[in-house]
């Protein structure tokens, strides 16, 4: 479907690191200390700042990130979670690695997050919590959320791994929920190559991570003395210097993106066979990806192709959770399932994004866009 061995003229997406990340990444290398240092506090500190929250644990992906949370909230074999499939498959993974199960309910078009009454017809008595997902940086709909987990008494985890920068009724992403998840890919808001963190206000949930993190050694670390099941989830310090430096260049790089992404807009808002991405509102959104929804009337893996044929990439996104093969081999679910995921991540299309993306390859971007679309319309 997708043709991946052309020569692309448009990346799909490109770190923005300068001579800041050379610099203090050089410093934490000729530091002599290269696991959990100054930079990881450092780095924890900035971002427990930023998202408004008393505790912020680096660790070594979003995924870790996730799985130490369900672990810390404490999630047993055969609990469920409920949890949206139209996601990163990993939001689903975690709760897989605990041998509990993911039980996914719909999402609502306005936020493309968990639809909260889709959440509470779900709910039964071995559901431990909900892991709500903050998609391409959108907020979910958390007080609705709050609300549906607070009478049920279960948790609620807050996968932000889109979402930094983000803000909901002027509160930051990644400040709703128990816990919250953030990743550092190289695509995402900002990079470390590989990281993740999870932030939180509950002490309890903070220290159990923090030993989880460092393979269950007391919160003081004493050296091979194991209180606990841990694993080495660590972020090392060439990442942290790495993460302190896009902290430091947050304000830049979200300037960057939101100038790509009016890019974007100034060219595709008013078209009538599609639909640019914007924030709801009382939200502001920090673009993670720039995904735009085609009529359903268009053939959106032929789109793709098509442009792919000249050079530019785009992708599905996403690509619902419960249709994965594994999941529907494993859990038996079939398209239908869940309409509104389905019918959203058949016509959703990310279009090349980054804070680099210059004003050439937008219009390149969208001048194939336009191209394969006309294909399809006969003009
Ligand atoms: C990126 C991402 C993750 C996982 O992050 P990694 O660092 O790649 O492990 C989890 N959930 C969502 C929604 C993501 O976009």
């Amino acid at each position: 479907m997708v043709t991946e061995a052309l020569p692309m003229r448009v990346p799909m997406a490109r770190p923005n690191t300068g001579t800041l990340e050379l610099d203090l990444v050089g410093r934490a290398l000729r530091s002599g200390t290269l696991s959990m240092g100054p930079y990881t506090l450092a780095f924890e500190e900035a971002f427990a700042e930023l998202t408004g929250r008393a505790f912020a644990i680096a660790c070594s992906s979003g995924t870790a990130a996730l799985h130490l949370s369900v672990r810390a909230l404490g999630l047993k074999e055969g609990q469920e979670v409920i949890t949206t499939p139209f996601s990163f498959v990993a939001s689903a993974n975690c709760v897989l690695y605990e041998r509990a199960i993911p039980k996914f309910a719909d999402i609502e078009e306005r936020t493309l997050g968990l639809d909260a009454d889709q959440v509470q017809g779900a709910m039964s008595g071995r559901v431990a919590g909900i892991l709500a997902v903050d998609v391409f940086g959108h907020p979910a709909d958390h007080a609705a959320l709050a609300d549906v987990a607070a009478r049920h008494d279960v948790w609620l985890l807050e996968d932000s791994c889109e979402g930094l920068g983000s803000s909901l009724l002027g509160q930051p992403l990644g400040s709703f929920g128990d816990a919250a998840t953030f990743a550092f890919y190289a695509n995402k808001q900002i990079t470390t190559g590989e990281g993740g963190m999870v932030v939180t206000d509950n002490p309890d949930l903070a220290a159990t991570m923090i030993s989880q993190r460092n393979q269950g050694r007391d919160a003081d670390g004493t050296w091979l003395r194991h209180t606990q099941l841990g694993y080495n989830y660590r972020l090392d310090e060439l990442s942290a210097a790495l993460g302190v430096a896009q902290l430091q260049r947050f304000q830049e790089l979200q300037t960057g993106r939101s100038k790509v992404a009016e890019g974007y807009r100034r060219r595709l808002a008013g078209v009538p066979w599609l639909t640019v991405p914007s924030a709801q509102p009382g939200t502001e959104v920090d673009w993670f990806v720039y995904v735009v929804r085609l009529a359903p009337s268009i053939n959106r893996d032929k789109v793709i192709a098509d442009m792919a044929r000249v050079g530019i990439p785009a992708r599905p996104y996403f690509s619902p959770i419960h249709l994965q093969p594994f999941y529907a081999e494993r859990f038996g679910y079939r398209a239908g399932d869940f309409p509104v995921t389905e019918r959203i991540a058949g016509q959703s299309l990310a279009l090349p994004f980054s804070s680099l993306h210059t004003e050439s390859e937008i219009e390149m971007v969208v001048e194939a866009l336009f191209d394969a679309v006309a294909t399809q319309l006969g003009q």
